[in-house]
């Protein structure tokens, strides 16, 4: 059984029920634009850039992700690295070498200082991405300073940031120092309830994954969990996460992935079935 129960248009989300082996639960669909909504003229074509993630502001997705490293200096920027123009993002310095470089789009590489000012600008929720670094008190302290500049700018909120990391670790450590926090691991190689016992509260695994092993998606629900899916970028499969009633889709096409829900909503596409 699926049935329609309401719709929000501004947040973008769509509240479905679905009936998953005699257990029915209510939850809500919402719409991750993957480094930003880059694939557009205001996006400037450029993950990972402010103007990519105004972007998404402005076109008022649930969500928009993007991915952090830290710098030989200690310095946070928004790349998804290791490396950036031949230049690994450890072993190089923000202040002599990193701030010099442009984005296709000619904005510099952004700190997330500066990024996080654009973010306070609109309610759009930042999926961060902590990613892996070369060891774990490299992990530690670039998640200690990214927690520091969420302080800074006051979006230290469960309700404004989640996080999402490939490292094991560092979702340990966010389950334990952060434990409001939607707190996703990315890797896909561990049940839900194996996570939840570290007290990690949602997966963000990969569509192959979540496709192979559906079964995880209520797992993780019926725990408590949220579930993401990554990065899906066609009707087919975006419309099967929608079936498997994920939490959030994210995607590299935003828009479309609106219109598929919208249509769920209006009960012109067929939910295909597990
Ligand atoms: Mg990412």
């Amino acid at each position: 059984m699926k049935k329609i129960l309401s719709f929000s248009g501004a947040a973008l989300l769509v509240a479905v029920t679905l009936a998953f082996s005699g257990c029915t639960r209510e939850h809500k669909i919402a719409v991750v634009a993957h480094t930003g909504f880059w694939k557009c003229e205001q996006g400037g074509e450029t993950s990972n850039s402010i103007a990519s993630l105004t972007a998404a502001q402005d076109n008022a997705f649930w969500g928009s992700e993007c991915d952090i490293n830290l710098t030989a200096d200690d310095v946070i920027v928004v790349a998804h690295g290791p490396k950036y123009k031949g230049m690994l993002l450890r072993e190089n310095t923000y202040a002599d070498s990193l701030k010099l470089l442009t984005l296709k789009n000619g904005e510099p590489v952004p700190t997330l200082d500066q990024y996080l000012d654009q973010l306070v600008k609109a309610k759009t929720v930042l999926v961060l991405e902590l990613k892996k670094q070369l060891n774990e008190e490299r992990e530690n302290l670039m998640t200690d300073k990214a927690i520091e500049a969420l302080k800074a700018h006051g979006v230290y909120d469960p309700k404004r940031v989640i996080f999402i990391s490939f490292s094991h670790f560092i979702c340990q450590k966010i389950a334990k120092e952060h434990p409001a926090f939607t707190n996703q691991y990315l890797s896909g190689d561990i049940a839900p309830a194996d996570l939840k016992k570290e007290g990690i509260n949602g997966i963000d695994y990969n569509y192959k994954v979540l496709h192979e092993h559906p079964e995880w998606i209520k797992e993780a629900q019926d725990l408590g969990m949220s579930v993401n899916v990554w990065t899906i970028d066609d009707e087919e499969k975006i419309s099967e996460m929608i079936g498997l009633g994920v939490d959030q889709i994210t995607t590299n096409e935003p828009l479309l992935t609106r219109e598929l829900i919208r249509k769920l909503e209006k009960k012109e596409l067929p939910v295909p079935k597990k």
